[in-house]
């Protein structure tokens, strides 16, 4: 089922008497969640991401815009009449109940038409248990299962109702790092076989990057951009964005457009064209290095990590506001650690510009009017 967010807007009551006005958790929101993809939403502690997620699901109220499902606006809907399947951060599991009793509490209180028989409860529950392989601990109190298990009777509590639409806020957030990475792939999985329509909550950028197959990012209530992850990545349209996106973090310099091309300090690193003279945000990826003795790019060398596939080179420079210059390189690669220095030139498709002011991208071929 496709969702359709229109203008969706909501405004909170500022409790803090010091601020005047509302707080505008989500702003003008205008997109369209596919049928069947997994959407990731994306951007700090904050920004809005629960608050568009409880307004999909329907337990909070817009203040303006509208909500459609396939063709349905779903903007008035009581949550129970929208066919939505929740997972919080906290599993949220009734401590009294047995694993199999949580995952039927939502099917015993269906009425009318979607009444179930009891066979038809146990059925699905097995089924719902079966995807996220808890089938042996239905007997189980939560108290008496591991952070991860939790969390997947939590999931297969969504999907018993058959939901058209799962939402996940921050479900991974209380699971150890091994267990993260081991039910981000799970809840891909079961995505993929469900075909469900599901937007998926994180604040951190590999796990969206890593099973979305799109992501939206954003900050303050605002959408900074849609795309698929890769392209997002590639084609960062700020540098909020170009920040956000990337371990390890892009690599932001001063520096200036001046005569066709690219300073940074007294070193021009590299040509641009359709540039007017100006001074720059550079943002280079860590791949976008290539040691070269004679490299435009001097920068004082701290050491190199062995990451196995990869070595990571850390150096300084005076014009680099990261703390440590962060470039990437083949395990292959000779760094010469008894120098002082290191230097560098730059693969063009990984350097973006960004206007000092705005932060807003400078595309090359765009003179400025
Ligand atoms: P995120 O999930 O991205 O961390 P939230 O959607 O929870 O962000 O919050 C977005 C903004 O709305 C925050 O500034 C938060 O303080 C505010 N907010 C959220 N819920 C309420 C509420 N019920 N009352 C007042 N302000 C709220
Ligand atoms: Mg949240």
């Amino acid at each position: 089922m496709k969702i359709q967010l229109q203008n969706l807007t909501k405004k909170f009551p500022n409790r803090n008497k010091k601020v005047h006005g509302d707080v505008i958790a989500v702003d003008h929101f205008t997109f369209e969640i596919p049928d069947g993809k997994l959407i990731g939403l994306l951007g700090p502690s904050g920004c809005g991401k629960s608050t568009t997620l409880n307004l999909i699901c329907g337990l909070e109220k817009p203040t303006e815009g509208k909500i459609f499902f396939g063709e349905k606006d779903v903007t008035n809907l009581p949550p129970e009449h929208r066919g939505v399947g929740m997972v919080f951060q906290n599993y949220a599991l009734y401590p009294h109940l047995t694993v199999k009793q949580n995952i039927l509490f939502p099917l015993e209180n269906l009425k009318g038409e979607q009444k179930l028989t009891r066979a038809e409860m146990l059925e699905r529950a097995s089924n719902a248990a079966g995807l996220v392989q808890i089938g042996d601990l239905m007997d189980r109190k939560p108290s008496e299962l591991s952070g991860g298990q939790q969390q997947r009777v939590a999931i297969a509590r969504a999907l018993v109702k058959m939901p058209h639409v799962l939402l996940l806020d921050e479900p991974l957030s209380n699971l150890d790092a091994r267990l993260r990475l081991q039910t981000r792939e799970e809840i891909r999985k079961i995505q993929r076989a469900t075909q469900i329509t599901t937007v998926f909550v994180t604040h951190d950028q590999e796990e969206a990057m890593s099973i979305s197959d799109g992501i939206v990012v954003m900050k303050e209530g605002v959408i900074q951009q849609i795309g698929k992850p890769q392209e997002v990545y590639d084609d960062p349209v700020n540098l909020f964005v170009a920040k956000f996106l990337g371990t390890p973090p892009i690599n932001i310099f001063h520096g200036k457009v001046h005569d066709r091309r690219l300073y940074i300090g007294e070193s021009p690193v590299l040509p641009v064209s359709g540039v007017t003279d100006r001074e720059v945000w550079v943002g280079i990826r860590p791949e976008g290095f290539l040691l070269q003795e004679d490299g435009p790019l001097s920068c004082s060398l701290n050491g190199v990590e062995v990451m196995g596939r990869d070595i990571s080179i850390v150096s300084t420079h005076p014009d680099c506001e990261n703390v440590a210059l962060r470039s990437i390189a083949g395990s292959e690669s000779h760094v010469d650690t008894s120098s002082d220095t290191v230097r560098f030139s730059l693969k063009p498709g990984k350097v973006f510009l960004f206007d000092k002011d705005s932060g807003e991208r400078i595309r090359e071929g765009c003179y400025e009017k």
